[in-house]
């Protein structure tokens, strides 16, 4: 399955996306991002086109998140910059990504109840077509690993939600903070593991997530509606993507209110949120240290008392 065409120059890329008798004309940095050089490329045409670099060895970050993009897009029912092509320039010593250009603009009346629609709509969509061979491999995983941060994420297809939980999500991070952990954090975290299916249930259906929904991972686009960047993509439970979005802040109440109208919010997610928070919370404990430690103690004390 090749749906992100892949080039080994720059100007490859835009010649065969743009046409021959188009060429690079500037290229503005853009601030903002953690983990790549973003840019934003004029082209002879006056388009615009946004590119992500990194070092050649991390290419995969892009064919990865250009897949969550194409995935994201399939669905036709959130604004997500298509995706148009990866690559690496050994020219440059530079791997890219090159995606649409998203214009940024002032936040329409209805911003934050569109997009409380828009994702939920998105979390209704029909996910055969983003796990290998459908569901008779598993329903929960996705198409290839990709990254969270700068981790890796794995997306192994499972059958069960909870076993895809604590096996393509807790355990790896568990396995990569241990140098942080005491005894008796480790002794939670067995617990949990142990117990996962006393605190989570099964999906009713299962949801392409976007995966690191957190406000840094929207722009609000010319129409003034938002458009989701940066996906760590996946299907799994929409609960997942919902907690992403409360875990620092959160959204202002109406986008839930009318993420709820589309698809209802079940009664136990509150308890459950930080269950889902925990992953990302070792993920930036991984990242970037013993600042997390705190809270991740707190979420394991919340659930097993340890
Ligand atoms: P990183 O992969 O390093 O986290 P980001 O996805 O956060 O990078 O992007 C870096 C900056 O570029 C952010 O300010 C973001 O708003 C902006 N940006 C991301 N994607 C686009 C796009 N398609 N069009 C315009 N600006 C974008």
């Amino acid at each position: 399955m090749n749906k992100i065409n892949r080039f080994t120059t720059l100007n490859d890329a835009l010649e065969a996306i743009f046409g021959d008798e188009v060429s690079l004309r500037r290229r503005d940095r853009i601030y903002g991002g953690d983990i790549n050089d973003a840019f934003c490329l004029t082209l002879s045409n006056g388009s615009r086109v946004f590119m992500k670099a990194n070092s050649m060895q991390n290419a995969n970050f892009f064919t990865a998140e250009a897949l969550g993009l194409w995935a994201l897009g399939q669905t036709g029912e959130i604004g997500v910059p298509e995706a148009l092509g990866t690559g690496i320039d050994r020219d440059g010593h530079f791997s890219f990504l090159l995606m649409e250009f998203i214009e940024k603009a002032p936040r329409n009346k209805t911003y934050w109840e569109t997009f409380g629609h828009r994702l939920a709509a998105l979390h209704r969509c029909d996910t055969t077509a983003f796990v290998p061979n459908g569901e008779e491999n598993g329903t929960y995983g996705f198409l290839e690993d990709n990254f969270i941060g700068a981790n890796v994420q794995r997306n192994t297809p499972k059958a069960s939600w909870i076993d895809f939980y604590r096996e393509c999500r807790l355990l790896p991070q568990i396995r990569l903070v241990d140098s942080h952990l005491d005894a008796s954090m480790r002794k939670g975290l067995a617990y949990l593991l142990d117990h996962l299916d006393s605190f989570l249930p099964e999906p009713d259906f299962p949801s392409l997530l976007h995966g690191d929904l957190w406000s840094g991972n929207t722009l609000c686009g010319s129409d003034g509606t938002a458009w989701i960047l940066d996906p760590a993509a996946y299907v799994g439970h929409s609960e997942a993507d919902l907690a992403m979005t409360q875990l620092f802040g959160g959204f202002p109440e109406t986008f839930y209110r009318a993420y709820h109208e589309v698809l209802p919010i079940d009664s136990g997610y509150d308890e459950r949120r930080d269950m889902y928070h925990l992953y990302h919370l070792l993920n930036h404990l991984n990242l970037f240290g013993r600042s997390y430690l705190g809270e991740v103690k707190e979420v394991l004390k919340r659930y097993t008392g340890i």
